[in-house]
This record gives structure tokens, C-alpha cells and sequence, in this order.
């Protein structure tokens, strides 16, 4: 009740929720109250959390931040989903977004940008940047996001909070609507890694409907929170802190190196000679498995559909053309030529091999250090309209989360401190299912 209230009081200005489930919420709520008075409590029974609008939740609408989806109602729920449901855990909404998961700065919604809580005339980051806002607004203690090139990671930055991208196959990406399928992940934001901890620890685990999902035990992440950090080799990449870093986060991160250092620390510069190309190799991987997942919206089966189809073809443009906005179409047009006969080895072909080069540069860093540390974005959040005009000037705030998703690997952000009034962020990126290394890093900062 205390969480809807402050939704009803502060979201008109925030736009953080796309639907509101406040009678599902208390029912569940009650449940909760019964579950928990019969000594049946598990560590989410009870606890509000809200889902971004990328997870299919069934009855209640499932947008994904589109004007294409906009009257989709699921018919199931996403496994993500379920396994909240299962933990005890109160849905309280659906979270807003960038359309389809596209974007830095949650102004591609069809529902309009969320504001930033700390300067409601900066963006929150994107694409969780309802997710983002609603946690740092304190409007729910957690809320899911989900991240392809940074989308948990730059958001949870922008708004000051904590977010964890958890290793590509940590969670099922089953009902959560594809993006670009080799890079998504979903994963948890909330205030603390601690709190990150108990929602990954319902979220993680092996589901036989997505073939890219690992059988693989969940550690449990909570216990791993208390190990101590003596000895622990963090490596500083000298691509992170070149060119186009602002220096007061530069400076900030040097600061929260130096905290790790107390704590029993060591550090040493490492390198990552490929990370140049990684966004140019992710604008190609990206927009490439997107035009693919996208064909399913197609006005027949589901979504929207135009008025008065004179036949099949028209059928198809009209309901496309009118159902996606913008930087939809653009990733559609840039992903159907990459993947077009003729362009396919010159740049998906090439951009796959980069994308190996990659990996390899960080299995190379980890075999000397245990954690890589650096900025999450290379500013603080950004004035509405900044970079909505220049799409590249808007690929490039993903320049340093990008890599970890070519690479599968885990990575989260945590905040650091304050710039111009705007929090900023720290990456940790980790080896390959180190969730719980990162969290208990995370956490002794905290
Ligand atoms: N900003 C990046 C993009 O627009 C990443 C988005 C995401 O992680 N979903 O593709």
C-alpha cells in the first residue's frame, strides 16, 4: 500500500510505470501476509518489486515500450516472472522503457521519457530507465531490467543505484521479448548489491525453455556477500580511462580504487586492445539479430494492425510502418542490409570475428586479474534531447558496457559518488559466472 501511494504521488512527474497492477499487487500482498503468518516465508515473500514492460506477464498488458504492442496482453508469464511469483514476491507494475530495448535514454518510448529523479530535466539512461528511476525514486525496493549493450548498467549509473548484468545464460530469457538474442540478459536493480543478491539468487537457475540457458547450481549469493577482499587483483583497462571520459568520474573511480585498496586490494593496469571496436562490431550484431526477431510483428498474430488492409503486403507495411517509431525502423533498415546476400561476410561475418577477438582480450585480462573496474558510461545523465538528434553521439554512452556483452560475460554498476549533483557510476565486470564475486565486491564497498 505504502509503495502504490508513493507511485499515485510522484509518478506524473516520473513516467516511470506503463501500467499500474495495484489490485493484483495487494492481492498478492495479502497472500504474502498469510504466507508469512504461517512461518512459510521465503526472503521475497511479501516484497514489492515491478518488472520492466519487456517481460510477459499474463492478463496484463506486456508493451515492451511500443506503440506495436501497446494492446498485447500476454497469455503467459515470463519465467522471470514466474519464478517471482513463486518466491512470494508482490508485483506492483510494469515498468517504462525504451521501445524494444532500443536506446541510452528512455526517450524512444511510445509512452514518453521517464525523468531522471535527481534532475527531472535529465534522462534516467536507458533502456531500464524505468526500472532505474523507480528504485533511486524509491517508488519499489527492486525492479527487473534487462541489458543487450548496457541497458541495467548505464540506467542504474544515470539514477544512482545498483544493477547487475548477470553471464548471458545466468537467467532464462524465456517471455521476455527478444531484443538481439545472442547479447540479452536479463537481470536485477535495486538499491544495494545485497538487495541485487536475493533477486538474482529467484531469478538465476537452469529453464529448459530457452536452449541458451546453462544447467549450472546457483551458488547462494547472499553468503558469498561476507568473504573478505584480501588479495583480490582488480585490473584498470587503459581503454576505460582515455579519450571522452569526463574527468571528475575518472577522478571518482580512482577514488573508489583506492577504498579497494584498504580493503585489502591490488591493483594493475591491464589492457583490452580490441574494445575500439566493439561498439562498431555490437551496431552490427545488434541491429542484425533485431531485424530477425522483429519480423514476428507482422499484424497478423498479435500487435498492432492497421485499418483496412487492401491485401497481404499492404497489410505488412502499414501495420509495421505504424506500429514501430524511429530507432526501431533505423535498426531494422541498418540489421536487414548487414544480414542482406552480398554484405553478410563483409559485416556480420566480420563483426562475429570481432566479437571472438574481444572475448579473447578479456580471458587474456583474467588470467591476471579477478575483477576489471572502470566508469560505466563516460558522463553523468544528460539534458532531454541531447543526443536524441545524433544517434551515434547515443551508441557511444554505451562505449564502455558494451564489450561485456559481446562477451557474455557478468558485469554490474554501482555508484560511486556525484557530479554536478548527478551520481556516477563504477563498472565491475568479472569472469565468466562470477555473479557472486561481483556482488560481494560490491557489497564490501557498500
Ligand atoms: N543502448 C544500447 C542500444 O540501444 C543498449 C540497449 C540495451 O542494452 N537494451 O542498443
Amino acid at each position: 500500500q505504502a509503495c502504490l501511494e508513493r507511485i499515485e504521488r510522484l509518478d506524473a512527474s516520473l513516467n516511470c510505470f506503463i501500467t499500474i497492477t495495484a489490485e493484483t499487487a495487494l492481492a498478492q500482498a495479502r497472500a504474502a501476509d498469510l504466507r508469512i503468518a504461517q512461518g512459510d516465508a521465503a526472503p521475497l515473500t511479501g516484497i514489492p518489486i515491478a518488472q520492466k514492460d519487456i517481460f510477459c506477464t499474463r492478463g496484463v498488458r506486456t508493451s515492451c515500450g511500443s506503440r506495436m504492442l501497446d494492446n498485447f496482453i500476454s497469455p503467459y508469464d515470463a519465467c522471470v516472472v514466474e519464478r517471482f511469483n513463486a518466491a512470494g514476491a508482490v508485483m506492483l507494475g510494469k515498468l517504462n522503457m525504451d521501445e524494444f530495448a532500443m536506446g541510452s535514454s528512455n526517450e524512444t518510448s511510445f509512452y514518453g521519457a521517464v525523468r531522471n529523479p535527481w534532475n527531472t530535466s535529465t534522462v534516467p539512461g536507458g533502456s531500464s530507465g524505468g526500472s532505474a528511476a523507480a528504485v533511486a525514486a524509491r517508488l519499489t525496493p527492486g525492479a527487473t531490467g534487462t541489458d543487450t549493450g548496457g541497458s541495467i548498467r548505464q540506467p542504474a549509473a544515470f539514477c544512482g543505484i545498483t544493477g547487475i548484468k548477470p553471464t548471458y545464460g545466468r537467467i532464462s530469457r524465456w517471455g521476455m521479448i527478444a531484443f538481439a538474442s545472442s547479447l540479452d540478459q536479463a537481470g536485477p536493480m535495486a538499491r544495494t548489491a545485497e538487495d541485487c543478491a536475493i533477486m538474482l539468487q529467484a531469478m538465476a537457475g537452469f529453464d529448459e525453455r530457452d536452449s541458451t540457458c546453462v544447467d549450472r547450481p546457483v551458488p547462494d549469493y547472499r553468503a558469498a556477500l561476507g568473504n573478505s577482499l584480501e588479495g583480490l587483483r582488480i585490473g584498470l583497462p587503459k581503454e576505460f580511462f582515455g579519450e571522452g571520459l569526463d574527468p571528475a568520474i575518472a577522478g571518482l573511480i580512482q577514488d573508489a580504487v583506492d577504498e579497494y585498496k584498504q580493503l585489502g586490494a591490488t591493483v594493475k593496469d591491464v589492457s583490452l586492445p580490441h574494445m575500439h571496436l566493439s561498439a562498431p562490431a555490437y551496431y552490427v550484431v545488434a541491429p542484425a539479430e533485431c531485424s530477425s526477431n522483429l519480423a514476428r510483428f507482422d499484424g497478423v498474430r498479435f500487435g498492432h494492425r492497421c485499418e483496412n488492409p487492401a491485401d497481404l503486403a499492404d497489410l505488412y507495411t502499414r501495420s509495421r510502418g505504424e506500429g514501430f517509431g524511429a530507432e526501431v525502423k533505423r535498426r531494422i533498415l541498418i540489421g536487414t542490409y548487414a544480414l542482406s546476400a552480398g554484405y553478410y561476410d563483409a559485416y556480420y561475418l566480420k563483426a562475429q570475428k570481432i566479437r571472438r577477438l574481444i572475448s579473447e582480450d578479456f580471458r587474456r585480462a583474467f588470467e591476471e586479474v579477478d575483477v576489471i573496474m572502470g566508469p560505466t558510461s563516460p558522463s553523468v545523465a544528460f539534458e532531454f534531447g541531447a543526443k536524441s538528434a545524433d544517434p551515434i553521439a547515443m551508441y557511444l554512452s554505451d562505449i564502455y558496457t558494451i564489450a561485456v556483452n559481446l562477451a557474455g560475460l557478468p558485469g554490474m554498476s554501482i555508484p560511486v559518488g556525484f557530479s554536478n549533483g548527478l551520481p556516477v557510476g563504477m563498472q565491475i565486470i568479472g569472469g565468466y559466472f562470477s555473479e557472486d564475486r561481483l556482488l560481494n565486491v560490491a557489497h564490501r564497498y557498500q
